[in-house]
């Protein structure tokens, strides 16, 4: 970050900084819309309007856009979906993107699904970071909140990203008030068990059926105190500050807790987050009503870098201080989370 501070002293235009001073290094790219499962928060039941394939970005526009940003300072990238393993040959684009030499940080999100039998491939391509999204350790549960059967392929995933030498590893658990506070314990202990960090997520309105409510929501606070009451108090541990994650680990050193408080406790004044859709249009937050079409650019024959620089430049500065879900004002945005990427 230093250096992209001195960069910016040197030449504001080679970083990106919104109007409120926060610096944008951390680009996450959804590669694509579908996925093989169907989260109640997330996706519709039935009737799912996928993008059309010619409107999803390929593998050498997402490189060249990557290739580009770069040169703003931009060297995290997280790859999304929907769920990316349902792409083919997504080692491939991992590959490319290791090739790049600004990138020093690659990371990807995954349902786990398919993961048993990609991450070797997955590995090989130079990917090292992984976070996996497992909501509940209850088979009941998980077919509940999914709408299909699975936890045991996404248990024997996590499992072999841990053999193959996956580093980190980490467990995305959603906390909905009513369905996931049963399985905050066991969640907790599979952190003890495996040394693999799980990080509890509040609910947040993004599901396409648009039925998010307050009080479905899971608090931070609430999950803090359950923890610490069933197994043993849980003590705050240093955390990056750009980090949505805020980290902790129980007393006795085992196990590691993360929480994501995105509506009790918002850590927008430190984000460094934007957004591309598999589709090519670039959000500056991930709730923003605003969109910037990235696409045409790259698509276009008489392609000008300098355009493209300076319609990411300006979606950043038209960044708002934050989300406003605590608001009256808070609109839910019309893109369902499997469209926008976690
Ligand atoms: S809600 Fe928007 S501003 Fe806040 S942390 Fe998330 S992406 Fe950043």
């Amino acid at each position: 970050m230093t250096q992209q501070r001195n960069n910016f002293q040197a030449d504001p235009l080679s970083v990106l900084t919104d109007t409120f001073g926060r610096l944008h290094n951390n680009l996450r790219i959804s590669i694509t819309d579908r996925c093989n499962l169907r989260c109640t928060y997330c996706m519709p039941e039935e009737n799912v309007n996928y993008l059309d394939r010619a409107e999803i970005l390929s593998y050498e526009e997402i490189v060249k856009f990557i290739r580009i940003v770069s040169k703003l300072g931009v060297n995290k990238i997280r790859l999304t979906g929907g769920e990316p393993l349902v792409r083919q040959n997504v080692h491939e684009l991992i590959t490319q993107i290791n090739q790049i030499e600004d990138v020093e940080d690659l990371g990807l999100t995954t349902n786990g699904i398919l993961l048993e039998s990609l991450a070797e491939d997955l590995y090989k391509a130079g990917l090292r970071r992984i976070n996996v999204s497992m909501d509940t350790l209850s088979e009941e549960t998980f077919k509940k909140l999914t709408r299909r059967e699975g936890l045991d392929k996404v248990i024997a995933g996590i499992k072999k990203a841990q053999d193959v030498g996956f580093d980190p590893i980490k467990i995305n658990a959603l906390s909905i008030r009513g369905i996931t506070e049963e399985t905050l314990v066991d969640l907790a202990d599979f952190s003890r068990e495996t040394g693999i960090e799980v990080r509890f997520i509040e609910f947040m309105p993004l599901d396409a059926d648009n039925e998010w409510e307050r009080d479905k929501v899971f608090f931070a606070a609430e999950i803090i105190e359950t923890l610490s009451k069933e197994i043993m108090p849980l003590v705050p541990v240093q955390t990056e500050k750009t980090s949505p994650s805020t980290s902790y680990e129980f007393k006795d050193g085992i196990g590691k807790i993360g929480i994501i408080a995105s509506v009790s406790r918002p850590f927008c004044e430190n984000c460094n987050r934007f957004r591309l859709t598999a589709d090519g249009k670039l959000r500056n937050c991930l709730f923003s009503m605003e969109e910037t079409d990235i696409k045409s650019a790259l698509r276009n024959p008489q392609f000008n870098e300098e355009e493209l620089l300076d319609q990411i430049r300006s979606s950043i500065q038209s960044k708002n201080a934050g989300h406003a879900i605590n608001t009256a004002q808070f609109i839910q945005p019309d893109r369902p989370m499997n469209s926008i990427g976690g």
